[in-house]
């Protein structure tokens, strides 16, 4: 039985980039929050400080196994974002999709909790329509390095919405596109870690193919708004909805953009591209905009250079 009027939150994945911020902001808005997190690519350092916290609480646990808690709100975020991360053991990362989502929908079932689904611009793959809007079905790979991710997370939509239609959950799926900020694994691979951490330190810079291709970054601060107006928006509103920041760039004005605001001597460095990797990725935010009043707000610049400071103190 439930005695206190606090919501109790679970994030899984909260360990990580994104889910940390969470954690904080739920808090911060007057929640009790379960952490749940294997620590594959996440780590206890991003939630230390919250540690102290009464109303925190953190579990080591893998979501492809059953848990059994009390929780009024789901926010699902385990499985890692960062393409070296989800290759590195691609059948757990499916798993960690499928099975994880399966794990967190019977506990919302049985708890009555909403759950919210972090989904990603890569169920559109390499888009063939831009910027990609909510009833574009996408252009997956199914077979190939980057599908345990992109099918992964179709696969979590499907029975997202399977729930909803048919024990009638509450559910609420974002499609995230690209966000940065503090707190980014300085070893995950992702662009704008790989290029602060590697102007920091002096080193070339990498640009993976021509560095023409696109795409559009969002500040952390803005998407976790954006993940919080969604959790509390009307029970029909189930998404999918895209959250990100329209604002698209190359990979090469990207990487100048940190070389001027980092400074130093570092080079630009061209490598081959990766398989299946996307061309070019926008969001368009009109339901976001039209449905929980959102748009991002933290210019590129401006979110660069508190992700720069982030890094520097390490
Ligand atoms: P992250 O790798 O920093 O965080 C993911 C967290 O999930 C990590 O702490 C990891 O240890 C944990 N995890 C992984 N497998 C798990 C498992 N089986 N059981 C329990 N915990 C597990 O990545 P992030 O950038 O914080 O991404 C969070 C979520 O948002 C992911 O679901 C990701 O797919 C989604 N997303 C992120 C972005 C982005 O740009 N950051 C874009 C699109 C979607
Ligand atoms: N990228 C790059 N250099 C790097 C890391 C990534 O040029 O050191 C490119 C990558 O090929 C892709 C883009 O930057 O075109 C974004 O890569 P990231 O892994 O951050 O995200 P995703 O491809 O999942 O959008």
């Amino acid at each position: 039985m439930k005695i206190s009027n606090r919501k109790r939150v679970l994030v899984t994945g909260g360990a990580g980039f994104l889910g940390s911020h969470l954690c904080e902001r739920l808090l911060r808005d007057g929640s009790d929050v379960l952490c749940i997190d294997n620590l594959y690519s996440g780590t206890k350092d991003n939630i230390e400080h919250l540690l102290s916290n009464p109303r925190f609480e953190f579990q080591r646990h893998d979501v492809t196994f059953p848990v059994y808690l009390e929780v009024d709100e789901i926010y699902n975020l385990a499985c890692p974002a960062s393409p070296v991360h989800y290759q590195r053991d691609p059948v757990q990362t499916t798993k960690t999709s499928v099975h994880g989502s399966i794990n967190m929908l019977g506990l919302a079932k049985r708890t009555g909790a909403r759950i919210f689904q972090a989904s990603t611009s890569e169920v559109y793959g390499d888009p063939e329509v831009h910027p990609q809007t909510e009833d574009y079905w996408g252009r997956v790979n199914p077979i190939g390095v980057r599908s345990c991710y992109d099918e992964g997370k179709r696969c979590a939509e499907t029975l997202f919405f399977d729930y909803n239609r048919q024990h009638g959950l509450e559910i609420k799926v974002a499609r995230i596109f690209n966000t940065y900020g503090p707190r980014m694994h300085p070893n995950d691979g992702r662009v704008v870690s790989n290029f602060i951490v590697q102007a920091l330190q002096g080193n070339d810079i990498t640009i993976y193919g021509d560095g023409l291709q696109t795409r559009s970054f969002c500040y952390v601060d803005d998407l976790i708004e954006g993940f919080v107006r969604l959790m509390s928006s009307p029970a029909d509103l189930t998404g999918p909805i895209n959250l990100g920041n329209p604002s698209e760039f190359t990979i090469r004005e990207l990487a100048e953009a940190v070389l001027e605001l980092v400074g130093g001597s570092s080079s630009l460095v061209f490598r081959p591209l990766p398989h299946d990797d996307p061309m070019q990725r926008q969001p368009n935010i009109s339901m976001a905009k039209q449905h929980l009043d959102w748009t991002p707000e933290i210019p590129l610049r401006e979110g660069l250079k508190k992700t720069i400071s982030y890094f520097r103190n390490l």
